[in-house]
């Protein structure tokens, strides 16, 4: 188990009833980023899918994809909506672009100095964190600024 950027105060991630999103969560645990990719058309899809929305094909693919990116949107939260994060404040959220796998965005915590000067365009690579509770497995991943 490694430090958490966050308390643990959120519900423990787990796959949706019919499992679809599986692939996604145990990369995670795994310390991988792993995310869907169209076998018919080649189109990245972001957050998980049964369709590809590009050409209607079923059962997009999974692939693993190097943790990189550069942040498109970013804000610093002061007052979280969810109140068991607030002494945790003020922390960051961004919005990531993924070149690499067809410009899909995902949205993560941004770890560092909470008191960051951030620049949309920052390149940013990937960190997980692994956690155990009652014996079951996840992982997280956060993001981080490298210039
Ligand atoms: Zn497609």
């Amino acid at each position: 188990m490694s430090d958490t950027y966050l308390p643990q105060v959120l519900p423990v991630p787990v796959p949706m009833d019919d499992g679809f999103d599986k692939p996604y969560l145990d990369g995670l645990t795994e310390g991988r980023l792993v995310i869907q990719r169209c076998a018919s058309c080649g189109t990245w899809i972001w957050g998980p899918e049964h369709v590809c929305y590009h050409c209607l094909a079923w059962d997009p693919e999974w692939l693993e994809v190097e943790p990189r990116g550069r942040i498109y949107a970013w804000t610093r939260i002061h007052s979280p909506g969810f109140v068991a994060l607030r002494p945790a404040t003020p922390f960051i959220c961004a919005l990531v672009e993924l070149p690499q796998a067809g410009g899909v965005r995902m949205i993560g915590n941004l770890l560092g100095d909470r008191s960051q000067k951030v620049t949309i365009g920052d390149e940013v690579v990937g960190e997980f964190e692994r956690h155990e509770i009652k014996g079951h497995l996840y992982g997280l991943m956060h993001w981080r600024r490298t210039g």
